[in-house]
């Protein structure tokens, strides 16, 4: 069979693969460099106290969708000049074959659109945590977000929400749009950035400590009150 054939083939077996998604959304300008297709998977039993994303924990909370549906997300964003795919959650590593699947077919849609866009993906886990098989599905990552978010560590390194988090390149094309980002830290002002639809508001970022409180603040100054925002318990 020829690459492109098992690439074909490939391509036809992902699109079946089941995954429960929180969201997704284009462009999201504050998980990684430039704009990006930012993906949340639903489901995380880490339980980080502080933890911005509660409503992404429940794995039977948000929808069904599968890899062939992402990906086809995807591709749309490349043609809308994506600069990087961010997986988050959630916790991605709860469903290695889906994640697996996705960045393989990820990557295969990124060498077709010139091979300059990036992925990431974060993940509460540290690679000593579990099993090698699982750890594997990060193979088609560029790069990743290692470690649990702990509240009283806080860090202003860029797109990583507390100081013992690791930001890793794990390829070539990694090591070259994250290198220089390694020790850069946040400049002053927001780390997030809202969106308002007729189905809610989202923050999406990598908040400071404290920022959540202050934009809650912030928009009830300006009549609007979040309710059960997504940060509390
Ligand atoms: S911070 Fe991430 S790893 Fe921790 S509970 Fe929230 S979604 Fe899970």
């Amino acid at each position: 069979m020829t690459e492109e054939a098992e690439g074909a083939e490939e391509a036809k077996g992902a699109e079946e693969i089941a995954v429960r998604v929180a969201d997704g959304y284009f462009p999201v300008e504050t998980l990684g460099p430039g704009r990006r297709l930012a993906l949340w998977f639903q489901g995380c039993a880490l339980a980080c106290p502080g933890c911005m994303s509660r409503h992404t924990w429940d794995p039977a909370g948000g929808r069904d969708a599968t890899v062939g549906e992402l990906l086809r997300l995807w591709a749309t964003a490349l043609e809308r000049g994506a600069e990087g795919l961010t997986v988050s959650g959630g916790e991605p590593l709860a469903q290695p074959v889906a994640l697996a699947a996705l960045l393989r077919g990820a990557g295969l849609l990124r060498e077709r659109a010139g091979g300059t866009a990036d992925l990431l993906v974060y993940t509460g886990h540290e690679p000593d945590e579990v099993p090698g098989k699982v750890w594997e599905a990060l193979a088609g990552a560029d790069a990743v977000v290692t470690g649990r978010f702990r509240v009283a560590e806080p860090t202003d390194l860029v797109w990583r929400g507390s100081a013992n988090q690791r930001l890793v390149p794990r390829t070539p094309l990694g090591a070259r749009r994250y290198g220089p980002h390694l020790a850069r830290a946040y400049p002053p002002g927001p780390r997030v950035s809202l969106r308002a639809d007729g189905t809610g508001t989202r923050v999406y970022g990598v908040p400071a400590r404290g920022e959540l409180r202050r934009l809650e603040r912030h928009l009830a100054t300006s009549g609007l009150r979040l309710t059960n925002p997504s940060w509390r318990p």
